[in-house]
């Protein structure tokens, strides 16, 4: 009988857990927290108080590990907006046209997204949840992990495995259990814009559209000021979330004043005034020290037995939306080589190559953004400068008003797509010839969606949204 031990019951716990069972006769995953029968918040999983948004790559990876767990998601009250179709949006360069693209979000809260995750994960038999336990340690050497070590109300003990799947998160102890096995410590990079995170939940006022369209206002890079933004997002129960981030010099305030002066500073009042008309529905929470970090645990000789994946892997900068996505690919890829070769010699070396193939997607997206934000700290050389800062601008100013740039820019970002994409003829000559019509101002923007309803008064009317070619 085959075993394997998840370490983790964070999302990428449980979907690692759900690609397992296919395979493997029993699945054990061990949690720290004791997990809630219903969508709620608990101690391990802190950025649960902060928007989280699942992007395209990700619903559709989740779909498949998961057959019809976005429909119950749908049904439990999560939406779905396109981008830029769906929600007023505002690019590093400008408000953007309300142009169709291929490109989607799932919107819920983290809380009920983990909720219907596990409850589909765990009515699988295999599949079964040591919870209040934390894992200690790898039993092992460096050639083959066999086991861990835990411990639950005060008792050590071991469990055995033929796979060992930790999942424990950003924070993981991975590393200096590998040492612990003799092998030498994994590379890790790290670049730290130094940005900080800072929520409050808001029960939406009477009168909102079902359809309500949200707005994100991204940060700019490259300019030698903080980068900045925020993103007011419709989520399910009537409720809204708003985040506010900032980098380096750029951090949002936690005070109730200074946290609606930021939204109010944000290329427009529009977020400010939509909260100025709900009701707040908790505190303010920040969460700080998000940098850009990826152990390159591919570069070891990784034991048989023995594999990393989700934030454990690596983590990024959340403003890129992209942590969750990365994690559901990552999954499947486990799942893919699990029904191509099975648990044969070098499957761990196998499925860690193939997690840092989609990692290294995402790191490229977060990197080039955040190596252009003031003060940054890197262990890693930086590329950017000038050329690239430029031209980074030309391609989000083209896509404000461009529908091909646009569909392939947002079909990068939302892991759909290689970066490659960005570098075809057509899209290169679109860009050198820049945006072909006017920018948008904000009051054009907001005024191309009427569902914001009563709550968003504008002075303008609405602009054709054709797309030039
Ligand atoms: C502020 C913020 C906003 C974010 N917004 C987005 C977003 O919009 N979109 C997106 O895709 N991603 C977002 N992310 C990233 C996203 O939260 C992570 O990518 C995702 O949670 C990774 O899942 P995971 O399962 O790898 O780790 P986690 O969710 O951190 O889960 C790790 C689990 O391991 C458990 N654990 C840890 N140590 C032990 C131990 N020793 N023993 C037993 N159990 C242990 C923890 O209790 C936890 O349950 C955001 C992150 C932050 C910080």
């Amino acid at each position: 009988m085959s075993r394997a031990v998840v370490l983790g019951g964070g999302l990428a716990g449980m979907l690692a857990a759900a690609a397992l069972a296919r395979a493997v006769d029993e699945v054990t995953v061990v949690e720290r927290d004791q997990l809630p029968t219903e969508p709620q918040p608990r101690k391990g999983l802190p950025q649960g108080h902060h928007s989280h948004i699942l992007m395209r790559g990700g619903v559709e990876a989740l779909d498949q590990l998961l057959p019809g767990v976005t429909d119950r998601l749908y049904a439990a009250g999560a939406k779905r907006r396109g981008l830029p179709s769906g929600a007023l949006a505002r690019g590093p360069e400008g408000w953007m046209e309300r142009l169709d693209t291929d490109a989607y979000l799932l919107l819920c809260s983290r809380e009920l997204l983990d909720h219907v995750v596990r409850e589909q994960v765990l009515r699988e038999e295999r599949i079964g949840v040591r919870e209040g336990t934390r894992v200690t340690g790898l039993v092992g050497d460096a050639d083959r992990v066999t086991g861990v070590r835990i411990e639950q109300g005060g008792a050590e003990r071991t469990l055995d495995a033929d796979l060992v799947v930790d999942a424990t998160g950003r924070a993981t102890s991975a590393p200096k259990w590998l040492v612990d096995l003799g092998l030498p410590q994994v590379r890790e990079d790290v670049v730290d814009a130094g940005i900080v995170y800072v929520s409050r939940w808001f029960t939406a006022p009477p009168g909102t559209r079902d359809d309500f369209p949200g707005v994100m206002i991204q940060m700019q890079a490259g300019t030698g000021r903080p980068g900045q933004g925020a993103g007011l997002l419709p989520m399910e129960n009537g409720r809204w979330i708003l985040s506010l981030f900032g980098s380096r010099g750029g951090e949002p305030p936690t005070d109730e004043e200074g946290f609606a002066q930021f939204a109010r500073e944000r290329h427009h009042p529009i977020i400010a005034d939509l909260i100025a008309q709900a009701r707040p529905a908790g505190p303010i929470r920040a969460y700080r020290s998000i940098p850009d970090q990826r152990r390159r645990f591919e570069k070891l000789p990784v034991p048989e037995g023995f594999l990393v994946i989700g934030d454990a892997a690596q983590a990024l900068n959340p403003v890129h939306g992209t942590g969750m996505s990365v994690a559901a690919q990552c999954a499947l890829a486990l799942r893919t080589e699990l029904d191509v070769r099975g648990l044969r010699p070098g499957f761990s070396r196998n499925v860690q190559a193939a997690i840092a193939k989609i990692n290294q997607g995402a790191w490229q997206i977060a990197v080039n953004t955040d190596q252009g934000l003031p003060h940054v700290r890197a262990n890693v050389p930086l590329r950017g400068g000038a050329f690239a800062n430029k031209m980074a601008a030309r391609v989000a100013r083209t896509g404000c008003g461009n529908r091909m740039v646009i569909n392939t820019v947002f079909n990068v970002a939302s892991l759909c797509a290689p970066m490659t994409r960005m570098m075809t003829p057509a899209f290169l000559w679109a860009v050198l010839r820049g945006p072909r019509t006017p920018a948008l101002t904000a009051e054009q923007a907001i005024a191309q969606f009427p569902e914001f309803g009563d709550l968003v008064k504008v002075d303008a009317a609405p602009r054709s949204t054709a797309s030039p070619a």
